[in-house]
């Protein structure tokens, strides 16, 4: 600053304020609402009052008791055309204005932690997960690196650590500058985020460093199951490896987990015409079904085909986001059940936590903390059983502007520049909240609160349960018309191509019933004394047992979906579901005798079940991508 400049400020600053210019008032009642730099000897610093206004308006927007399952009193689709008319104001707004229109753009949205809320897989966020990661907003540590965030760093580094013990590798070790193999990782932007960062990490190791400058020139596959999670396309697409360069592998019908023996002829299909595998993905936990991938059977077809000179060792990916939490069990001891789980639900304990208790194998693993995890959003870590591998394979060039003054630089080999602490703050702190009783509890507990649903289900004859095997969270049913044998109608879909006419029909009613409780939902009215719950449907299941390679239109279970992932779901929201289903089934079919239109379609995007290519549409380079209906 030039010495007149100086001057010049000290005296508007000595000026009494009426005589300050207009540039000096502003900026000070701006100031004002900044947290104070120095402590506050009264409660009454902005900070504390604005909270505590935003508090209360969020706690307004709460149903009172038995209420619907949205914020607020507005439960109308919201009308965003008017947004674009959106244009900066001249003045600003006081700051106890800008909190409550905050607070207004929650009106209507769907309410996570509400008893009747069970669409998805969407828990509320934990009070420890919530406050630990609002204090970053208040001092801002920036987790690029350890100057900016100090001891906030721990809070990844100690996540790793806990992590990395969970999934069962010792001696973890996230410091930069390390050369012995260490197990370690990063808290990213959701379980996308850690499976592009897997993806990445691939690539590099089997294509070389050297494909970051020169560019991904080698047609390398990821092997992914038929059922893993679309954003195997995302990363396919955003690394520039292409999408037609991911091979779905078949899955098992009865499991839903990868077929072994196509994925093995796959392989060695790969392996004799010399095409480097870049990953096989293994995904720990399908968002419905909850299909488990064999990674220890994957983990003996990587060894057993390993990739031609000059390429690197096949990369495992973990897609275990809504899986790992299951990792709490390994020290339970499930012949004295200290947790009193009922016998049912202690064996579909036992069952997942088996399926995923060998991730060791892999060399990295994604964890979303805002789906098993009840931590807010974003929160997922990526594990990567050599850590050191990672760095070294990604470390960029030292930057001019950052000086490396403590031992923990992850800016150096990160995707993103600048991380937020809230990610890592709320993952550690729900980690440090929960321990493993509290996860053990939350996971087995849904279990419970499931059973019940599906017992619900079984005593009703014009109901049946379609995922009566899977072990996840998810109840997939189907609701037939008055007088039919649920069961009975339901296995003649799945295996009689006669009954495909059926089939469709009543995969229509699954839908139409799903979109009249959606639309009860919608009305805040009451339906039969009660608030109509928030649930989904799917339309892709499972393929019928006579159309194993899905090429069949329309020969797949549709269902309806109960996912229920808040504490408050219980046997109470389980039996509003059902009555609420079977009314809404009698109105469809009502108004359909009364040939009333069907309810419009709502604009949803449409996933049908993937294809794959043979494998001789692989070697011919012309991989069929998922197909979308
Ligand atoms: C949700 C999900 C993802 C994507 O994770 P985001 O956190 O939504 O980015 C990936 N894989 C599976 C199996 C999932 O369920």
């Amino acid at each position: 600053m030039k010495a007149h400049d100086f001057a010049r400020y000290v005296d508007v600053a000595r000026q009494p304020r009426t005589e300050a210019p207009r540039w000096f008032k502003v900026r000070s009642d701006i100031n004002s609402a900044f947290p104070s730099p120095f402590r506050s000897e009264t409660e009454e610093d902005p900070l504390s009052q604005g909270m505590k206004q935003a508090l209360s308006l969020l706690n307004a927007l709460k149903p009172e008791p038995q209420g619907p399952a949205y914020l607020g009193t507005n439960p109308a689709v919201p009308d965003y055309s008017d947004s674009a008319n959106a244009q900066l104001g001249q003045t600003g707004l006081p700051l106890g204005d800008v909190v409550t229109q905050s607070a207004g753009l929650f009106e209507g949205m769907p309410h996570w932690n509400h008893p009747q809320t069970m669409p998805n897989v969407i828990p509320p966020a934990n009070l420890a997960g919530i406050i630990s990661a609002m204090m970053t907003q208040v001092f801002s540590p920036n987790i690029i690196e350890g100057e900016y965030s100090w001891n906030v760093e721990r809070s990844e580094l100690e996540s790793a650590a806990m992590l990395a013990r969970l999934i069962g590798w010792d001696n973890p070790n996230n410091l930069d500058g390390t050369t012995e193999p260490a197990p370690g990782g990063l808290y990213t932007f959701g379980g996308s985020g850690c499976y592009f960062y897997g993806m990445k990490y691939a690539l590099t190791r089997v294509l070389g460093k050297e494909s970051r400058s020169r560019g991904i020139r080698t047609d390398a596959k990821i092997l992914v199951s038929q059922q893993g999670h679309y954003c195997k396309e995302n990363s396919s697409d955003w690394t520039g490896l292409g999408m037609d360069n991911v091979v779905q592998i078949r899955t098992d019908p009865q499991t839903n987990a990868m077929d072994l023996n196509h994925l093995e002829q796959v392989m060695l299909a790969l392996n004799e015409a010399q095409v480097p595998i870049a990953a096989v993905v293994c995904t720990m936990g399908t968002t419905d079904a909850f299909a488990v991938d064999d990674v220890k059977a994957v983990r003996a077809l990587v060894e057993k085909y390993p990739n031609p000179a000059p390429y690197g060792k096949t990369f495992i990916y973990c897609d275990a986001v809504i899986g790992w939490a299951w990792l709490t069990f390994s020290t339970y001891d499930f012949s004295s059940n200290p947790l009193g789980f009922s016998p049912a639900v202690l064996e579909q304990v036992r069952k997942n936590y088996e399926a995923l208790q060998h991730m060791r194998e892999a060399d990295a693993v994604g964890c979303d903390f805002h789906k098993v995890g009840w931590a807010p959003y974003n929160c997922s870590f990526i594990a990567m059983r050599d850590f050191t591998e990672f760095q070294n394979l990604m470390r960029r060039g030292e930057s001019a502007y950052l000086q490396a003054r403590t031992r923990y630089n992850p800016g150096l080999y990160t995707l993103e520049v600048s991380r937020t602490g809230a990610y890592s703050m709320a993952g550690w702190a729900t980690l440090r909240f929960l321990g493993r009783e509290g996860f053990q509890s939350i996971l087995g507990g849904v279990l419970e609160v499931q059973e019940a649903l599906r017992g619900l289900i079984q005593e009703h004859p014009e109901l049946v349960c379609v995922n009566t095997a899977d072990t996840g969270f998810v109840t997939l049913f189907r609701v037939y018309p008055p007088g039919t044998n649920a069961q009975q109608q339901y296995e003649r879909e799945l295996n009689n191509p006669d009954a495909l006419p059926e089939l469709k029909r009543h995969n229509e009613l699954q839908e139409k019933v799903t979109d009249k409780v959606w639309e009860w939902f919608r009305s805040g009215q009451l339906h039969d004394g009660a608030y109509a719950p928030y649930i989904s449907y799917t339309s892709g299941f499972r393929p019928t047992a006579y159309n194993p390679d899905t090429t069949m239109d329309g020969a797949v279970i549709y269902a309806i979906k109960s996912y229920p992932m808040n504490l408050n779901v219980g046997l109470d929201s389980m039996q509003v579901l059902l009555k609420i289903v079977l009314a809404a089934r009698d109105e469809v079919l009502r108004e359909e005798a009364a040939g009333h239109a069907p309810t419009p379609r709502k604009p949803v995007a449409r996933r049908a079940i993937p294809r794959w290519g043979t494998v001789e549409d692989l070697l011919s380079g012309v991989t069929r991508r998922t197909h979308r209906g």
